[in-house]
């Protein structure tokens, strides 16, 4: 072991900027991109795990954790580029979920629903729909046109919200999270069994 003569000189210590100096100012743009930036984005659990089939637990603590939750929510369903995501998806058993149809694009269309539940719905319309937790697999599924939402936001205060066609179809499948159910349950037994199964052989091969 050498000893402290052959041992190179320490670094002279790098100049510190003076605590008071001034900050840049920064804009509030800034700002928000920092706190995307320490967003949590949670792995998404996939088909197989057993908290995508259990319905979920009404929420009664409102608040600060609760908004940092659906904030940190949000950045995980753009993260894995999806228009909604429910806190089952996510390893949480509770009644909470997010959707925005625009993908980020528009922050004023983001929705978060605590304890939601369907007061109202309308038409039909078939269209196709995948979910983040069946990542690869879409299939046709009949969904009101038109439903009305009511629920409470991350602070507790109730409201009410309507749905149009994608808007509806997402707060339908995010609500049906909540309950337990999957996409994949809306479609014919044999369209479900045959995804089921491609399923367990990407499951055996380690590939789910
Ligand atoms: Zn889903």
């Amino acid at each position: 072991m050498p000893d402290k003569s052959t041992t190179s000189k320490p670094a002279a210590p790098k100049p510190v900027t003076p605590a008071a100096e001034p900050q840049e100012p920064q804009t509030a743009a800034a700002a928000t991109e920092t706190l995307s930036a320490l967003r949590k984005i949670y792995p998404i659990v996939k088909y197989g795990d057993p908290i995508l089939e259990k319905s979920t637990l009404a929420v009664k603590e409102f608040g600060a954790e609760l908004e940092q939750l659906t904030e940190d929510m949000f950045a995980s369903m753009y993260a894995a580029q999806g228009v909604g995501l429910a806190a089952p998806q996510i390893g949480m058993s509770l009644r909470v979920a997010v959707v925005d149809v625009t993908a980020g694009k528009n922050p004023e269309a983001k929705i978060v629903l605590v304890n939601p539940e369907v007061i109202h719905y309308e038409g039909e319309k078939r269209e196709e729909e995948g979910c983040l937790s069946i990542p690869g697999f879409r299939g046709y599924v009949v969904r009101p046109q038109f439903v009305t939402v009511k629920a409470q936001n991350a602070k507790g205060e109730p409201f009410e919200i309507r749905g149009e066609d994608l808007l509806a179809r997402a707060f339908c499948h995010e609500i049906d999270h909540l309950n337990g159910i999957l996409f994949i349950q809306h479609l014919s037994m044999l369209k479900r069994d045959l995804i089921k199964r491609k399923i367990k052989k990407m499951r055996k091969l380690g590939e789910w």
